[in-house]
């Protein structure tokens, strides 16, 4: 897909945004998640820290940083994440790294978290929040994908069904809500989300001294 050319409006100065991307497992998150980062290099994803291990082809510093127990609870207690929460009898936490000053300079994160961490980042940061929430076409589908990926035992994929249907619950709490019945599809609409929560007033920092300009 061809990039969009730059216009007047995108060399404007503007605040970074976090853009979270949240749906159960199998619901195709991931899947729209890379295909964002490849068509958009304005976006760069917020690698998160887990304590849960690496799955076949998963690198870490790529896919997570992978640490143990004792690394999570001294990046804990150093105050080193934004947010953090139990996921799957696992730890999940984003880092701190750059991102506020990123912010600021413009640069847009992708936040590949759960309910937990959407809201936890929502009360720290409302203004360069936003919230998409991803939805399977149906539970079977769900159930069908997450077979699909063949990396989990059967006790494992109940436990994501479970939790699916809990994460699903918190659909309301989201700014937009995609069904993913077509990655291609979803992937696109997505893609406008993203495009037109970049061009909000409020995060165009660079417009009052080009309206001024404008109209001297
Ligand atoms: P998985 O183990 O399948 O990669 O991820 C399990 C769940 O943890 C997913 O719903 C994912 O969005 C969530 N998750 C991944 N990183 C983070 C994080 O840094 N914080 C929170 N709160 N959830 C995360």
């Amino acid at each position: 897909m061809a990039d969009s050319t730059e216009t007047q409006d995108d060399a404007l100065a503007r605040r970074g945004l976090m853009f979270i991307l949240s749906s159960p497992s199998g619901a195709g998150k991931t899947t729209i998640s890379r295909m964002l980062l490849d068509a958009d290099p304005a976006i760069k994803l917020s690698v998160s820290v887990t304590t849960r291990p690496p799955r076949p082809g998963e690198k870490d510093g790529v896919h997570y940083y992978f640490v143990d127990d004792a690394e999570f609870d001294r990046m804990v207690e150093e105050d080193d994440f934004y947010e953090w929460a139990h996921v799957f009898g696992h730890r999940y936490g984003t880092p701190k790294g750059r991102i506020r000053n990123a912010l600021k300079e413009g640069q847009d994160f992708l936040f590949d978290i759960d309910w937990q961490g959407t809201q936890q980042l929502y009360q720290k940061d409302q203004q360069d929040v936003v919230r998409v929430f991803i939805l399977p076409p149906s539970i079977a589908e769900l159930e069908n994908r997450l077979r699909g990926r063949g990396t989990d035992s059967d006790e494992v994929i109940a436990a994501r069904m479970e939790r699916a249907r809990s994460e699903i619950s918190h659909w309301d709490a989201y700014d937009y809500v995609v069904i993913n019945e077509d990655a291609g599809e979803c992937f696109a609409k997505v893609r406008e989300i993203l495009d037109a929560e970049r061009m909000k007033r409020q995060r165009q920092t660079g417009l009052i001294p080009f309206v001024r300009q404008l109209m001297s």
